[in-house]
């Protein structure tokens, strides 16, 4: 078994999940089998509850788990599907050792941090690793996080055991007073990490400006490395170019060399080559306005603006995508959105910014701006449809007013008795049969299979008054429907699935290039 193990240090947030995805695509370049491992040291279950204004998009991967969004670079990178297995978190090994103890299953031992969570943590990477020739295993956080020693000290072990490598990504800020980097944070941290035990193989120095031969010298005296371990990451616009900044400096050769990866083939990146060229040297500008309640955090969103990035590429077209607030609409009104050539409505949960949504849905619908409803999206297209074209007075989704006269979106019978939250939504990927019409057309199939993460449907009560006044339902799973489109609109389509979940670089979103193209053709 290969393993890499990243750790981080001196600040979070440094792009470790973008670093673990590069370093997974340019070993899977080179002939190997590759999975990555994100390790949350939280002691949440899954990131199935949490806030995006915590921690970003929640990431559902196709066997239904609500994981962390590093899972969506990772599957971005490597243009695989990965499974809930691929992000372990202090929740679900700590609730699985107790469970043991309470099977009896330690047979009277005390039940201790080392041995007991250490080895069912390697016993978790292990599941997943033995059916790949190298596993990434990136760990959250930074060295000195209390939360996070139980996994670093798995991993020191697994070094024992296993042929494993280290690599240390930090910080190493430019002092803009004195214009200079300075890598003292670093040889701390680098410090903390041996006091684990653990001698990192090569340091990843991340930040602003492109590291300088002193510091790159000084890193490698105090990390006792030799230079070339010692591996420059300065900030890049285009995060897709990542694993062509580390493979000029020869990170994979290295870790081939440590992990005794045998025979040397040569990386082939054309097709990777060829998508990065097209993010940067496309030409011609469309404007893409998603619509939601999280603008202040722009990872709330990041699988769907990644998804507008592909399809941007694949049209050879720059995408300005804007963040909209749902709730400032409310306020302001909807005069701004004509300055759009593409508008999305993003899904969500809860009251806040839901008129909003429902007046730029209107003001699309009337104006002709291609629009894309997506999960909540798709449902409030619902509702501003039975409201203004039905003329069903205060129609609405169950989610919002349990007493509405027309339950246009409704709780299926399998929801109502519901007492917990964690993974009890629709989740994951299942397959929509498709009628005639634009949606198969961009598919290109008649079956397609997309994920899900949702508790509210449409209701199949209205379908024939939906019908009859041509929104049309034209994308069903087992009797639900999945997608709605009006013909008589430049691109009119709502999904109750989430298309930017499979959306990769080598491999856009049919929907999303459908947007943007519709969104080109009326400029
Ligand atoms: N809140 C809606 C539901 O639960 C939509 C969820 C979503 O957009 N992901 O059905």
């Amino acid at each position: 078994m290969k393993l890499v193990f990243v750790t981080g240090g001196v600040l979070s947030s440094l792009g470790k999940g973008i670093t673990s995805a590069s370093i997974g695509l340019l070993l899977k370049s080179r002939g190997l089998r590759v999975s990555i491992i994100k390790i949350d040291p939280y002691l949440n279950y899954d990131a199935g509850t949490m806030n995006p204004y915590q921690h970003g998009e929640v990431f559902v991967t196709d066997d239904g788990g609500e994981t962390d969004l590093d899972i969506g670079h990772y599957e971005r990178f490597l243009n695989e599907d990965l499974s809930k297995r691929n992000n372990l978190t202090a929740g679900q090994v700590y609730l699985e050792v107790i469970e043991r103890e309470r099977q009896g299953k330690y047979l009277g031992a005390t039940v201790q941090v080392v041995p007991h969570l250490t080895d069912l943590i390697k016993e978790r990477i292990r599941e997943v690793a033995r059916e790949y020739d190298v596993t990434v295993v990136e760990i959250g956080g930074t060295v000195g996080d209390i939360e996070s020693l139980p996994f670093l000290e798995a991993a020191r072990q697994m070094g024992l055991e296993e042929s494993s490598f280290y690599l240390h990504v930090s910080y190493v800020p430019f002092v803009k007073s004195i214009g200079e980097i300075k890598t003292k944070p670093t040889q701390h941290s680098v410090q903390k990490l041996r006091e684990i035990g653990i001698q990192p193989d090569a340091l990843i120095a991340r930040g602003e400006k492109p590291l300088t031969p002193e510091a790159r010298k000084k890193l490698a005296l105090f990390s006792s490395l030799p230079l070339r371990a010692v591996v420059g990451a300065h900030d890049l616009e285009n995060v897709y170019r990542v694993p062509f900044l580390l493979a000029e400096q020869n990170l994979d050769d290295l870790i081939f060399e440590k992990l005794g990866l045998g025979i040397y083939t040569d990386r082939s990146l054309e097709a990777w080559e060829n998508f990065v060229e097209r993010v940067e040297n496309s030409v011609g500008e469309v404007s893409v306005g998603i619509v939601g309640k999280y603008i202040e955090v722009r990872d709330a969103y990041k699988s769907l603006i990644e998804a507008v990035i592909h399809a941007g590429a694949h049209l050879k077209v720059k995408p300005k995508v804007e963040l909209i607030d749902a709730i400032r609409l409310e306020r302001e009104g909807t005069r701004n959105l004509k300055d759009y050539d593409a508008l999305i409505i993003a899904g969500g949960f809860g009251e806040r910014g839901i008129e909003g949504k429902i007046s730029a849905i209107s003001f699309a619908r009337k104006n002709s701006v291609p629009i894309l409803g997506i999960c909540l999206g798709m449902q409030l297209m619902t509702v501003e449809w039975a409201r203004n074209v039905l003329k069903l007075k205060d129609a609405h989704s169950e989610e919002f007013q349990p007493n509405t006269p027309h339950p246009v979106i409704h709780l299926l019978p399998d929801q109502k008795n519901i007492d917990r939250l964690g993974a009890t939504m629709r989740l994951g990927g299942q397959e929509v049969s498709l009628r005639e019409g634009l949606t198969r057309k961009l598919y290109g199939k008649e079956i397609i299979r997309e994920r899900h993460r949702h508790r509210y449907e449409f209701n199949n009560a209205y379908r024939d008054s939906f019908e009859k006044s041509g929104l049309q339902i034209v994308g069903e799973t087992r009797g639900l429907v999945e997608v709605i489109e009006w013909a008589e609109h430049p691109f009119y389509v709502g999904v109750q699935f989430h298309p930017e979940y499979t959306s990769r670089p080598l491999n856009p979103g049919p929907l999303f290039v459908g947007l943007l193209k519709a969104a080109l053709d009326r400029k």
